[in-house]
C-alpha cells in the first residue's frame, strides 16, 4: 500500500485506504477461504501453531481476509489491533468470557441489547460472574457501583438499543480498575470512537451498518495490542470464528460507510422532527434531536447521532399493531443498519422474554416501535409512515 500522505486522512478516507495489506494490486479483497496452510518444516509449523495470531496456519487462529477487515476497523477507531468474530454476541461473550472468572463482579447497563441482557443474566449468572444494572443517563453511576478489587468489567452500550440511551463515555473511559467495554454498534465507527476517550474495548455487532447490507453476520473489537491479544488466545478455544466470506462482505460496506451513515443520519433526523410533530406520536427518541434528554451529550461525543430511532405511539400496543400492518414500503424486521428501512415492535419481539416489570424498567412500552432507517429517500418514508399513522 503507498504510505499515507501527510497531513492525516479524514475518517472518511481512511475508510476507503484501510485494509489492503493482503490483497496485493486488486483493488478488491482478496477472499481467502482456506480454512489451512501449509507450513514449510518442523520449526515453520512450530513457529505457526505457537505465534500470537498466526495469520497462515488454520483460520481459528487467523484469516487473511478476516485480518484486512480488521486492519480496516482499526484504522477507524484509533486502535492498535482489532479482532473479528462470527458474530457480535461472538465478541461479547469471547471478551467476558476471556476476561472474567468466577467471583468476579461486571458492571453493566440497564439498557441494553437483549441477548447481551439475556447473556449477563443467564450463563454469566450460571459461571459465579455477579452482575450490577445501572442507569447509564445518570452521571456517576458506574463509578457508585464498582466494588474496589472485584470489579472486572464494565460494559456500557451508547447509543442504547431500543430507547437510544447515552452512556456518557469521558466518564466510562475515566473508570480506574475494571477493563471497560463500549458497545458502539448503533454509532458506527464513524460515529464515535469510545477509545479516544479512554475506554479499553470499542465493540461492535458488524452484521448491522458495519456491513450494511444484510448480507454478513460479524463481529469485531479494537483496544490496544495486548488486550486484543488477551482475548485472541481465548477466542481460539471458544470458536466464535469469523468466516472470510462475511469479512469480505463487511469490509465492502466499510468503504460505502461514511456516506452511507451520512444519508441515513440526516434521514432519521428528519423522520424523528417530521414525527414529533404527528399527534399520534407521544415521542421520539433520538439523540439528534434537541428534545432527547441528552442531546448535549450527544453533540460532544458523536460526529453522527445514528441510523436508528425509537417512536412510542400515543395509541400503545394497538397503534404499534396497526402500524406493523400498513407500512408498505418500511419493512418489518429487527436488525439494524442496512438499505432497507426496518420497523420492529420490541416488547413482542426482540424484549418477550422479559416480564412487565423489566419491560417497565427497560423503558420497552407496548407502543414502542424502533426505525432502523435505510437508504431509501426519506420522503417516501414519511409519506408510508405517515399513511400507517393515520386513524
Ligand atoms: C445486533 C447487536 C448485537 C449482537 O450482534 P449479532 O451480530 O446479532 O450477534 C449486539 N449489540 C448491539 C447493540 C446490537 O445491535
Amino acid at each position: 500500500m503507498a504510505d499515507q500522505p501527510d497531513p492525516p486522512l479524514q475518517p472518511a478516507t481512511r475508510a476507503i485506504t484501510g485494509g489492503r495489506a493482503h490483497s496485493g494490486r486488486s483493488l478488491a479483497p482478496a477472499l481467502w477461504a482456506s480454512s489451512v496452510w501449509q507450513s514449510d518444516d518442523m520449526a515453520d509449523a512450530r513457529r505457526r501453531a505457537t505465534g500470537t495470531r498466526s495469520d497462515e496456519f488454520y483460520s481459528r487462529y487467523g484469516n487473511p481476509t478476516v485480518r484486512s477487515f480488521e486492519d480496516a476497523i482499526s484504522e477507524l477507531e484509533g486502535a492498535e489491533a482489532s479482532l473479528a468474530f462470527a458474530s457480535g454476541m461472538g465478541a461479547i461473550s469471547s471478551v467476558v468470557l476471556a476476561l472474567c472468572s468466577s467471583g468476579d463482579h461486571i458492571v453493566a447497563q440497564r439498557n441494553l441489547y437483549s441477548a447481551t441482557l439475556a447473556f449477563l443474566q443467564g450463563p454469566c449468572a450460571r459461571f459465579g460472574i455477579e452482575v450490577t444494572f445501572v442507569d447509564a443517563t445518570q452521571p456517576g453511576a458506574f463509578a457508585a457501583a464498582l466494588r474496589p478489587g472485584r470489579t472486572m468489567m464494565v460494559l456500557a452500550e451508547t447509543p442504547s438499543n431500543p430507547r437510544l440511551e447515552l452512556a456518557d463515555l469521558d466518564e466510562v473511559g475515566g473508570l480506574r480498575g475494571p477493563i471497560t467495554v463500549v458497545d458502539s454498534t448503533f454509532a458506527t465507527p464513524l460515529g464515535q470512537q469510545p477509545l479516544a476517550h479512554g475506554v479499553h474495548l470499542s465493540l461492535h455487532s458488524a452484521t448491522k451498518g458495519i456491513a450494511g447490507h444484510n448480507d454478513a453476520t460479524l463481529g469485531v473489537i479494537s483496544g490496544e495490542r495486548d488486550l486484543v491479544d488477551a482475548v485472541w488466545a481465548y477466542s481460539v478455544l471458544h470458536g466464535a470464528t469469523p468466516s472470510p466470506f462475511d469479512a469480505l462482505n463487511a469490509l465492502r460496506g466499510v468503504r460505502t460507510l461514511a456516506v452511507r451513515t451520512r444519508h441515513q443520519a440526516a434521514s432519521a433526523q428528519f423522520l424523528g422532527e417530521s414525527l414529533q410533530q404527528h399527534p399520534g406520536v407521544a415521542a421520539v427518541h433520538y439523540p439528534g434531536l434537541h428534545t432527547h434528554p441528552q442531546h448535549d451529550l450527544a453533540k460532544r461525543q458523536m460526529q453522527h447521532f445514528g441510523t436508528v430511532l425509537a417512536i412510542e405511539l400515543a395509541g400503545g400496543m394497538a397503534a404499534a399493531e396497526q402500524l406493523l400492518a400498513r407500512v408498505r414500503l418500511v419493512r418489518v424486521a429487527t436488525s439494524l443498519g442496512g438499505p432497507e428501512t426496518l420497523v420492529c415492535h420490541p416488547a413482542t419481539t426482540t424484549h418477550a422474554s422479559l416480564t412487565a416489570e423489566e419491560m417497565r424498567i427497560q423503558g420497552v412500552t407496548p407502543g414502542l416501535l424502533r426505525v432502523s432507517v435505510g437508504l431509501e429517500d426519506p420522503s417516501d418514508l414519511l409519506t408510508d409512515l405517515h399513511a400507517a399513522l393515520a386513524d
